[in-house]
């Protein structure tokens, strides 16, 4: 025989519920079919008690829907006949019942715990009774008179010698399917009604299993399986084929809602294997816990946690002289019935830190203060201390006791996230390593850890994309290109979480789909720095990077912040690692001392791998003697240009009305641009350098730049007829012109340099740029990088790059 456990949202729904009859008729062996209340209802149940308590009178609408929920179900699902009269006799006299218990209440506004537990208990009964009758012959069976519980530590917990022997007995003669109401239960002594607590259905199908030694124990309910994290928080847990009852047992006790923790003891005790299923889709394989499970099991299993923690602190300077310490904490907690679920004492024994729920927090100090008054008194100990507002995480898997370097390995990678560990706790038996949080961290944790272990299918980078210009649309258009094949070919995943214009942003922690994501950006909520920085901070997100395809110098004065909070910084912006040295050593500093990277490659040459490169030759111990670029594709565009049917005034023009130039060409034309770039790369070559250290010949007078845009354009052929006149001597000595950055000695120009046929600059086509360093190692034949040096597409191909480098697949 089996044992089938249906949950809250297996009986839930009108489709839901007919899945369930489907199950339990397919089966050939006799069944013992436990099934929880209508999803919801037992919250519902309580809160409507509560109502009452409080005098409310709303107490009778809430009561009226639970009345309406049941009445539904039976019209959708119970045929008429004489069934489904007799049905609707016995769920009318249990709400009839139930109703006049709550106006009990709500008359004598008094809600003791004998109440609340009758209350709550119709929940089970009323939805047993009608699976009973769905279910084609099936029998009910009353739990309350098998089911049984007494008072240890002040709660009710369940008798099970006793219960063993009447479970047995009520199931001698066992029909074909036997219909039982999960979670409920009467005292031994008294017969009041009680339970097993919240979730405790499990627990009444595991009860009954062990005693009835079942070949199988079912739990059906709403996801796949028992997955490598709740997959509420995370999108890419998956379902685990097989646990061990150790793994099973670590997970449910912190946390894993899945499956109620005393669930699983008593079917262990019989080697009865669980099998995790999902009623909405009963071909899946869902998971097997049991005892021999197979020997190639990852290290780690699984990740729980329990949000609402609080860490007590139990200290003295003379604890150490106090005996019985640790003794006198657990048997003072357990008198008063609060279960601590971690405790962390360092050696020296000066404290024990003690996990406990939120709502135990008060009581447990209250307890322990009692405790050791007299040691307080006198000094030897402090008053216990609460930090609430925390949670606890626990890895889990019975083959990390194998593998060295996890524990190393977890904490690690948390720092490395920004996130701080406030206590921890691993046994011997090194099946699971406990930890706190803060509580906002958790799902971050949760993330970090599920990702970093490999426990995803994936890793997932989470981008912020500022900029939505031309080099911004473009990397948004290659990401929606190569996303799929990155993930199935390199098992990273690329989630653009927020989009931000200069106007607008949009912010999506579960990902925003790129493709008419423009439109959606300019429908959405308008957005300015502040804002920008509150929500990509506030999102408090794992393993993420902004983007910054912008040219502005005040989203560029956001990434010290993002740094410091370990979200790496990717950007196209020449602002920042071109602004002061202060400044951009500070933030090459702080991505150093919180793990994450500050990378701009494309300041330089666009996607040409220069500082890349420069990285690389100053690592393996390379000295960069002297840099000599033409760096700007608009300045090389000009002079490859010009000739004697193109004058220089029209080059410029045609830079910029072919994209060239920036819109105002005047930023070129100064060399503003020029010395940003020859500035970062001396400073990435390793030497200490600011904008003003540049000396600059310029070949456009002072006076063209003070102007308006207008008067520039009008005035600028006023230099044609000069530009002509040299241009002719410079062709009849064979030479051309470049716009050439050097720097050398610590000396640092840009200026428009002469060069001859057998300079490698000569050739340089259209808008290219070429870079030439000159190098310890490089130094009679200088290395050489050459090629597009502008344009939206291999622009963004370099931000692309720098992201793949931070993913690090
Ligand atoms: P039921 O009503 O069937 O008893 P529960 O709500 O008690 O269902 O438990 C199922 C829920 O447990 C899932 O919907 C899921 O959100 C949550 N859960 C938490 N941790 C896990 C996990 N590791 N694997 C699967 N589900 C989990
Ligand atoms: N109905 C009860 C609850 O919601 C028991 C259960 O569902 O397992 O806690
Ligand atoms: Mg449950």
């Amino acid at each position: 025989m089996k044992v089938l456990k249906f949950g809250g949202t297996s009986v839930g729904s009108v489709e839901s519920i007919l899945s369930v009859k489907k199950i339990v008729e397919a089966e050939k062996e006799p069944v013992v079919v436990v099934v929880s209340a209508l999803g919801g209802i037992t919250d519902k149940l309580i809160k409507t008690s509560k109502l009452a308590l409080a005098g409310d009178l709303s107490y009778q609408s809430e009561f009226d829907e639970i009345a309406v929920r049941h009445h539904q179900m039976i019209e959708a699902v119970i045929p008429s006949g004489e069934n489904k009269e007799r049905l609707l006799e016995t769920i009318d006299a249990l709400l009839d019942e139930l109703k006049s218990i709550y106006q009990g209440v709500y008359l004598i506004r008094d809600l003791s715990p004998k109440t609340s537990a009758a209350i709550v208990s119709y929940g089970e009964r009323l939805s047993s009774n009608i699976v009973a009758v769905l279910i084609d012959g099936a029998k009910w069976f009353d739990s309350r008179t098998f089911i049984k519980t007494e008072i240890k530590s002040g709660r009710q917990l369940l008798a099970s010698d006793l219960t063993h022997e009447l479970v047995k007995q009520a199931f001698v003669d066992l029909p074909k399917v036997s219909l039982v109401p999960g979670f409920i239960s009467t005292d031994a002594d008294s017969g009041e009604v009680t339970n097993l607590g919240r979730g405790g259905s499990d627990y009444t199908a595991s009860i009954i299993a062990a005693a009835l030694d079942a070949s199988f124990l079912e739990i059906w309910t709403d996801v796949d399986g028992f997955m490598t994290a709740d997959p509420k928080v995370i999108s890419t847990a998956y379902t685990i084929n097989e646990l061990s009852y150790v793994e099973a047992m670590e997970l449910c006790n912190f946390g894993a809602k899945v499956v109620y923790p005393p669930t699983i003891y008593p079917v262990c005790v019989k080697n009865i294997p669980i099998l995790i299923k999902n009623t909405f889709n009963p071909s899946g394989k869902g998971t097997v816990i049991k005892s021999d499970i197979a020997e190639d099991q990852k290290p780690i299993k699984g990740i729980s946690s329990i949000n609402g923690t609080t860490l007590i602190t139990v200290s003295g300077l003379s604890m150490v002289g106090v005996i019985g310490v640790n003794r006198r904490i657990f048997s003072a907690l357990a008198n008063n019935g609060i279960s601590v679920f971690l405790v962390s004492q360092a050696s020296s024994e000066n404290s024990t830190s003690i996990g406990v729920r939120d709502a135990d927090a008060d009581a447990a100090c209250e307890v322990l203060n009692a405790e050791f008054s007299k040691e307080i008194e006198t000094g030897a100990m402090y008053r216990m201390t609460a930090e609430s507002g925390l949670a606890t995480v626990a890895i889990v898997g019975e083959n990390m006791k194998h593998t060295p370097g996890i524990a190393g390995k977890l904490f690690g990678t948390l720092g490395r996230s920004g996130i701080n560990v406030i206590a921890c706790a691993q046994g011997a038996s090194e099946t699971n390593i406990s930890f706190v949080v803060d509580g906002l961290f958790l799902r971050k944790t949760l993330n970090v850890i599920h990702d970093s272990f490999f426990l995803s299918e994936y890793q997932v980078l989470n981008l912020f994309l500022c900029g939505v210009g031309t080099v911004g649309s473009s990397l948004i258009a290659q990401l929606a290109q190569q996303s799929e094949k990155l993930k199935k070919e390199r098992g990273l995943k690329l989630k653009v979480v927020g989009i931000a214009s200069g106007h607008n942003a949009m912010f999506d922690r579960e990902g925003i789909s790129l493709e008419n994501c423009r439109e959606q950006l300019a429908h959405s909520a308008p957005s300015d720095l502040n804002r920008l920085r509150d929500e990509v901070i506030g999102m408090n997100i794992f393993n993420s990077v902004f983007v910054d395809c912008t040219a502005s110098s005040d989203v560029a004065g956001l990434y010290q912040e993002f740094l410091e909070h370990n979200i790496s910084v990717v950007a196209a912006n020449k602002a920042a690692a071109s602004s002061d040295y202060a400044t951009y050593q500070k933030l090459k500093s702080t991505a150093r001392q919180r793990g994450v990277k500050f990378l701009f490659e494309t300041n330089v040459g666009a996607g040409l791998p220069i500082i890349r490169t420069m990285n690389d030759l100053l690592n393996s111990g390379d000295k960069i003697l002297k840099i000599e670029a033409v760096l700007s594709g608009t300045l090389n565009f000009i002079f490859n240009k010009i000739s004697a049917d193109v004058p220089f005034s029209e080059t410029v023009r045609l830079a910029k009305e072919e994209g060239y130039s920036e819109p105002d060409p005047r930023v070129d034309l100064s060399g503003k641009d020029v010395i940003r770039k020859l500035v970062i790369l001396a400073r990435e070559a390793g030497y200490r350098i600011e904008q003003s250290d540049v000396e600059k010949h310029l070949f456009v007078p002072d006076s063209f730049f003070r102007g308006t845009l207008d008067e520039f354009w009008k005035n600028l052929p006023s230099l044609d007829a000069d530009f002509e006149r040299r241009r002719k001597v410079l062709e009849s000595e064979g030479k051309r012109w470049r716009f050439v950055s050097r720097y050398e000695n610590g000396k640092a120009s840009v200026e428009l340099c002469e060069v001859g046929r057998e300079h490698p600059f000569y050739t340089l086509e259209g808008s290219n740029n070429i870079i030439l360093l000159t190098t310890e190692r490089y130094k009679e034949y200088p290395m050489q990088i050459q090629g597009y040096g502008a344009g939206a597409g291999v622009t963004a191909a370099g931000v692309f790059a720098d992201i793949m480098s931070i993913a690090n697949v």
